[in-house]
């Protein structure tokens, strides 16, 4: 049966009462919203039924089908999901640090630890959902979230609505992605999980300098740089980032995607492991 019927519970608000507004993405509006039987705050992805056309709504319950076969750290845990006649809910948990988006913009650039911190989580989720055949395709600061306020603070990935379940065998052609941080082969209109390297790579790059590998005045101008695929690690800021630092970049923006590093060679990269080494941010 429809798969939304079978885990549909009467009436979401007899559950969980809902509060203010978190975020807002392409098809919807995400609220926090607390659990009444625990008082556990959680937060709610709210669609709107007759704004999704087949496609999106296709699209949402298949967000909902790899989000439940997850069971990892650093990706967004999915609770429930209700419906009432207008809307669907997902509930997942709460992230109160909000998008590492808003962290990066606060200051000029990470120090490679802090870096170092933050992409052992993502390459974690990452190289979690290679092996599982999983493919993200919109890893970006955006749809990295922070579990709670402070430096303690554990990254959750979110957003799988353009990931997809993959056959190693087989490349992939549609286009999914954000500018800055999309693939030059997906661009191109043929490629595999490596995709999500190359993004992992961009978000590496801006955290250690502060600035998009590839930039531009428009997204055009922007994807023509990324088809490019050439990007400058001479500036100031990159004279005092290690050479190992430099070698994972390197390797993760590699042009050619049958010789960029897979997601778990990444994770275990010295610069990786040299930096966070007795830290702990993966439970
Ligand atoms: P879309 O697929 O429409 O982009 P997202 O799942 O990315 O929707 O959610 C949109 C925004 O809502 C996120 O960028 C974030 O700011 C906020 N958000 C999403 N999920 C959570 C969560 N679990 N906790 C806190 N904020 C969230
Ligand atoms: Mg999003």
């Amino acid at each position: 049966g429809d798969f939304i019927n079978e885990h549909n519970v009467d009436n979401i608000r007899e559950d969980y009462q809902i509060g203010k507004v978190l975020g807002t993405g392409a098809f919807g509006e995400v609220r926090v919203c607390t659990h009444r039987k625990s008082g556990i705050k959680r937060a709610v992805k709210i669609l709107k039924k007759n704004f999704l056309k087949e496609e999106e709504q296709k699209k949402f319950f298949h967000e909902i089908e790899i989000l439940k076969k997850m069971d990892h750290p650093n990706i967004v845990r999915l609770y429930e999901v209700y419906q009432d006649h207008k809307r669907y809910f997902i509930i997942t948990e709460l992230c109160t640090g909000g998008e590492l988006f808003d962290q990066i913009i606060k200051r000029p650039y990470y120090s490679e630890r802090d870096a170092a911190i933050i992409m052992k989580q993502v390459l974690s989720a990452v190289s979690y959902c290679h092996a599982e055949n999983i493919v993200h395709r919109d890893l970006k600061p955006e749809n990295l979230l922070l579990d709670s306020d402070g430096s303690g603070a554990i990254i959750k990935v979110i957003d799988f609505g353009t990931s997809q379940k993959y056959d190693p065998e087989k490349k992939m052609h549609q286009t999914y992605g954000t500018p800055y941080y999309i693939a030059p082969e997906i661009l191109a209109g043929e490629y595999n999980e490596k995709c999500d390297v190359w993004s992992c790579g961009v978000i590496m790059y801006i955290l250690l300098c502060g600035r998009p590998p590839f930039d531009g005045q428009t997204d055009d101008e922007i994807l023509e740089n990324v088809s490019k695929g050439t990007y400058k690690t001479d500036s100031a800021v990159w004279k005092n980032v290690s050479k190992e630092g430099l070698d994972l970049v390197q390797k993760m923006l590699k042009f050619d995607p049958e010789k960029r590093i897979a997601s778990k060679d990444a994770l275990s990269h010295a610069w990786i492991k040299n930096l966070t080494e007795g830290i702990n941010v993966d439970q």
